[in-house]
């Protein structure tokens, strides 16, 4: 099993992986659909006219709240997660809106009318996975000439049902075919490699990657990672104001901030220094993600902040903190990450937000566990300690809106993280439950979960909280 670390961290917009750059992917992959030509044709020359986009499950029932409908309407214009700016979404989506055409480079116009040609399907889920959607292309006479189901499946990874099939069927990524000199799939797999090679499990994971790429293109790009995670708690830390959605929900990054600045300049004493600032640096992420910014996958959007909060910890805290101790941080919360969707899952439609928060948290600890020099033993056991204590979450949020519970979970969930590997730092590396059954147990409980707490907003704090 190989899942880059690329795969894992992928820069995109707020608010969602699985509902906006998951979606907006779908689309862009229908668009080269129609552009290859690969699909019969009733009579010959019949031509692409319109187009209209079903949404299930978890996608129809969060979508308007986690802006999936934007996203498609953005896909389908030829945007893509990782290069459209955010501040000319709202003129693109517009100008469809007024013309009811979209015209993505390359191709011609095609009718789409968001009004009618989008809808959201709350009563017919589809089979593969909770966020499914549907995709069909028509001729001018309203003959349907191409239809395609696609799946979100959790931090922007989109596939059609028939890969889904096939990575069910074989339990294999499109990656895997990859020949990698580490090809762990479970943590125990990785420890015994990790014992027999000497190396350790970040060393390990770049000579999967250097498989692919050379040294320096991959400390660039992990450079590039970490600088969009930084750039995003900079302007979370600078931006204030309500955020998007109708909920109402002030940005509260900005002024603890101040305050946790001045504390730190009259050198007032703060018991709960380190607990503040990694609060304050995920909730700058998760706001920025909430108003549709410039986030990082990690693994997903609604668990952005996490991770980006205990590497801007460990460089504020920790003196001994370097660029390369960050790519190290990087590569085995990725080689953490990756056995967690192998083996579980990354999206809290499929197995609530245990699957996100709690994936999070347990590549944060890993990641911190291995800058503080943790064994390979002790980073396992940090990702286990943060994992097990997520294990039941659900995901509810309020209005299908990113930002309650979520924001302030990404909080919590960096402060578990910090602990996590600390506790294990403190140990020798044994320990009672094994990262593996722990994986095994969260996707045992995701499976039990009943639909109202896996971001469907029909249960939970979604039902219970009153919107004002
Ligand atoms: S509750 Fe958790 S899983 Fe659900 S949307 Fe929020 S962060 Fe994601």
């Amino acid at each position: 099993m190989f899942l880059s670390v690329f795969d894992v961290f992928k820069i995109g917009v707020g608010p969602s992986s699985s509902h906006t750059m998951g979606p907006m992917t779908a689309a862009n992959r229908f668009l080269d659909l129609i552009l290859s030509n690969d699909w019969p044709r009733p009579t010959s020359g019949a031509q692409v006219a319109s187009i209209k986009v079903s949404l299930h499950g978890s996608l129809a029932h969060t979508g308007i709240g986690h802006g999936t409908g934007r996203a498609v309407i953005l896909g389908l214009m030829g945007e893509q997660p990782d290069s459209v700016d955010p501040d000319k979404m709202d003129g693109i989506i517009s100008q469809v809106e007024r013309s009811g055409r979209i015209s993505p480079p390359g191709h011609p116009s095609y009718g789409f009318q968001p009004k009618t040609d989008l809808v959201f399907d709350k009563k017919q889920p589809l089979p593969g996975h909770a966020n499914g959607m549907s995709l069909s292309a028509f001729d001018k006479d309203g003959r349907m000439l191409i239809k395609r189901i696609y799946y979100s499946v959790g931090g922007g990874f989109v596939v059609t049902d028939t890969e889904l099939e096939q990575m069910r069927a074989k339990k294999k990524t499109p990656s895997d075919s990859l020949k990698v000199p580490y090809p762990f799939s479970s943590a125990k797999q990785m420890l015994d490699m990790a014992a027999r090679s000497g190396l350790s499990i970040a060393q390990m994971k770049r000579a999967n990657e250097e498989t692919e790429r050379s040294r320096e293109e991959l400390d660039a790009g992990l450079d590039r990672i970490w600088e969009a995670m930084r750039s995003c708690i900079e302007r979370g830390l600078k931006v204030d104001g309500i955020m998007p959605g109708g909920l109402n929900v002030r940005r509260r990054a900005r002024s603890i901030h101040d305050k946790l600045q001045e504390e730190w300049r009259s050198n007032r004493i703060n018991p709960l220094l380190a607990n503040d600032w990694l609060s304050v640096y995920a909730m700058a992420v998760n706001e920025e993600n909430a108003a549709g910014g410039r986030v990082v996958t990690a693994p997903t959007n609604g668990a952005a902040g996490v991770i980006p909060a205990t590497i801007r910890y460990y460089e504020h805290f920790h003196d001994d903190w370097d660029q390369n101790g960050i790519r190290d941080y990087l590569l085995t919360a990725a080689a953490v990450g990756g056995i967690i969707k192998h083996n579980a899952s990354i999206s809290g439609a499929e197995v609530g937000c245990q699957g996100e928060v709690g994936s999070a948290a347990a590549m944060a600890a890993a990641g911190l566990a291995a800058v503080m020099g943790g064994t390979p033993e002790q980073i396992e056991n940090a990702a286990e300690i943060a994992l097990e204590h997520h294990l039941g979450m659900s995901c509810d949020p309020v209005a299908g809106l990113v930002q309650v519970p979520c924001i302030e979970r990404n909080a919590l969930g960096a402060v578990k993280a910090v602990t996590a590997a600390s506790l294990a730092i403190k140990g020798d590396g044994k320990h009672f439950v094994p990262l593996d059954a722990c994986i095994e147990t969260m996707r045992q409980t995701g499976n039990d979960m009943s639909e109202k707490y896996k971001e469907t907003s029909t249960g939970g704090l979604a039902v219970n909280v009153v919107e004002c």
